[in-house]
């Protein structure tokens, strides 16, 4: 192998994470180039036209593809262990480019029914619009997926660790039910990211990221990717990217390249410090009830260690008291960032009830287990010490 040859193959993911994808220009330069450029130049009238031609590659115009984008994109899919990867201008763009690729009108999809709260609009408002229909299920167990499926069922798709409650879906068990009638799986690997989970060795067809969250890592951009094979993703979703639109920016792309170069380390360090913070939690006499699969208290913590290498970042807890209650909890800390995002080294506290969740009925909530008492923190990667001195002060206003 030359010095400037990189085989995916080889390598495992760390290493993945810091030099897949990067194709060495002539400059020699070392760091990822930032290509901001709306098209590319031909050297002549017959190269443009040979590159418009169906089925030719090379750079035309960047809402097709552009070389920072096509450097995330190859290095993501290295990490998830897919053929291709589409990137997209934020992770509903992503689930929308699957839908419009996938589904057409008489179709029939089957959705967790512990989603990201858009994923639900999405669906509700949009794709009913157009005559797909919808079902929800309790992810948990295959055997409520193969219930729900009809003679016209295209896709099941999921989230596993789920927002807030940290539900956990059996990707293999559900991908073999998926298999068995022709349908599409799609995971949302947002939560865990290939540093804890992989979703296509497990049986997936499909991987949806929202690359706004740990991808990035620091809360600093909106993104969104797509992976898959070549066959599905690489043809139909991609057309429809190209033709519609949601393209990622190449300084966006830029960014989440820096992201990745840390992923497993940050992975593995949110992932200690909210393993941590939840025993500890659980052990708060103002606590009812502390969500998280690293715990064993956890209904499915087995499950969890057998499809994850470790439990992420994200713990959702129930004080003991109302929605005040909640409330006094958050305006109490003074270190944690009172905002909806999650997957950044800051850490960050929400009321699910009343932000993220406050848009379906009470009944639906009380269905979901989104009560008035529960908080969800993104644990970020400050000093552990504080974290839990900030959440004392929390405990003790409730
Ligand atoms: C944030 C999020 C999305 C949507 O991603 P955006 O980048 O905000 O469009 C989808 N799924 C999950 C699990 C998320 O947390």
């Amino acid at each position: 192998m030359s010095n400037n040859t990189f085989d995916p193959d080889h390598y495992e993911l760390a290493t993945l994470a810091i030099r897949a994808g990067h194709q060495r220009t002539h400059e020699g330069e070392h760091a990822e180039p930032i290509f901001p450029t709306s098209s590319f130049v031909f050297k002549n009238a017959a190269e443009a036209a040979s590159r418009f031609a169906e089925g030719a590659t090379g750079n035309i115009y960047s809402r097709f593809t552009n070389p920072t984008v096509r450097c995330f994109e190859g290095r993501l899919a290295a990490l998830e262990g897919g053929e291709v990867c589409v990137a997209t201008a934020s992770g509903m763009s992503a689930v929308l480019s699957l839908f419009m690729a996938l589904l057409k009108s008489g179709d029939h999809v089957v959705c967790s029914d512990s989603v990201f709260g858009s994923i639900t609009t999405l669906c509700n408002r949009y794709l009913t619009k157009f005559g797909v229909e919808v079902s929800y299920v309790p992810p948990q167990q295959p055997e409520s997926w193969r219930k729900a499926i009809k003679h016209n069922t295209k896709l099941f798709f999921l989230e596993t660790p789920s927002n807030p409650l940290s539900v956990i879906a059996d990707i293999r068990g559900i991908a073999e039910v998926a298999h068995a009638q022709g349908i599409v799986l799609a995971v949302d690997n947002c939560f865990c990211t290939p540093a804890l989970q992989k979703p296509l060795q497990l049986g997936a067809d499909v991987v949806i990221h929202s690359a706004t969250k740990y991808l990035d890592g620091q809360g600093r951009m909106v993104g969104g990717a797509v992976v898959g094979s070549k066959a599905f993703v690489g043809t139909d979703v991609f057309g429809f990217l190209r033709t519609a639109g949601p393209s990622m920016s190449p300084f966006n792309a830029w960014v989440f390249l820096k992201g990745l170069e840390t992923l497993e380390l940050r992975m593995r360090a949110h992932s200690a410090a909210a393993l941590e913070l939840a025993q500890w939690l659980e052990q708060q006499p103002q606590v009812a009830r502390v969500h998280y699969a690293g715990l064993k208290s956890h209904p499915q913590h087995e499950l969890a260690a057998r499809q994850q290498s470790a439990f992420g970042g994200i713990i959702a807890f129930e004080v003991k008291g109302d929605r005040a209650a909640a409330w006094r909890f958050i305006d109490a800390t003074q270190l944690l960032s009172i905002t909806a995002n999650l997957g950044d080294v800051k850490t960050t506290i929400t009321h699910p009830a009343t932000t993220t969740h406050a848009r379906i009925s009470p009944a639906e909530r009380q269905q979901a287990g989104i009560n008035d008492g529960l908080l969800r923190i993104s644990v970020g990667l400050e000093a552990l010490g504080d974290l839990k001195a900030d959440l004392a002060r929390g405990l003790v206003a409730v």
